[in-house]
């Protein structure tokens, strides 16, 4: 059996990271695709657990080996998934979460194209400004850089399967398990186990 693909993005600030650890921490039996970055650490962020990261020079000798399913410059920084990790739980049958970006996203679709799309929007763009700058992780020209980036991301989420709007943290949260929950249901993951059922021999004796 193989596992189930999520893919989660959205632009910087609209509570993505709340929402996928609060998932996270309700579904143990998801995994996490820990990203490859060049970008720095934020105070509380650890190396292995939300980012590997890696210099440049570190990022681009794995590109070379072709390490990742999928990588992009988002921001100005790199990010790239470590595709061996990813392919292992797949196999094992664990469903994975990916928070990429739209570029990263496209890429993971060719190699796996029934993975399950999620693209999370803010209630207004006013909303997204305040929540970034509250969280106070950029400087004034990163947090520049973010917002002038979510209008060309927001356009790309059209081709997203669902659009969640984070407006009531515990609504949006509610909403990103549901998706969980349904795609779990969905016919074409649940025919393993169907045919397995129909394999069996009846458990009525004939008469
Ligand atoms: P992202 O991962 O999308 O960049 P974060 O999860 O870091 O965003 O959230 C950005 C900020 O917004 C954080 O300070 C977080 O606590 C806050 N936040 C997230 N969702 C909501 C919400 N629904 N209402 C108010 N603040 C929120
Ligand atoms: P942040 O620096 O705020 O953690 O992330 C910035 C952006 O990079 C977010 O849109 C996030 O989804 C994206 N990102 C994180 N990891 C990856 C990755 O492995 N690949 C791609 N393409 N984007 C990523």
């Amino acid at each position: 059996m193989s596992g189930r693909l999520f893919i989660v993005s959205a632009p910087s600030g609209v509570g993505k990271t709340t929402i996928i650890q609060s998932a996270l921490s309700r579904w143990p039996s998801l995994r996490f695709s820990v990203s490859c970055t060049t970008r720095k650490p934020r105070p509380g962020e650890v190396d292995g657990r939300d980012y590997r990261f890696l210099s440049r020079r570190e990022f681009l000798e794995g590109v070379e080996k072709s390490r990742f399913l999928e990588w992009a410059e988002v921001h100005g920084e790199l990010y790239g998934t470590d595709g061996e990790a990813v392919e292992r739980w797949v196999e094992s049958g664990s469903d994975v979460l990916f928070d990429i970006d739209v570029q990263g996203a496209r890429q993971v679709l060719i190699t796996h194209p029934t993975a399950t799309t999620i693209f999370i929007l803010p209630p207004s763009t006013e909303t997204l400004e305040a929540r970034l700058s509250k969280r106070g992780t950029e400087s004034e020209e990163q947090l520049r850089k973010r917002l002038e980036t979510a209008t060309a991301e927001m356009a790309q989420a059209p081709w997203y399967d669902f659009l969640i709007v984070n407006d009531d943290l515990e609504e949006a949260i509610a909403d990103f398990e549901s998706i969980l929950r349904a795609t779990r249901c969905m016919r074409r993951h649940q025919s393993p186990h169907l045919q397995a059922l129909l394999k069996q021999p009846s458990p009525v004796k004939p008469s």
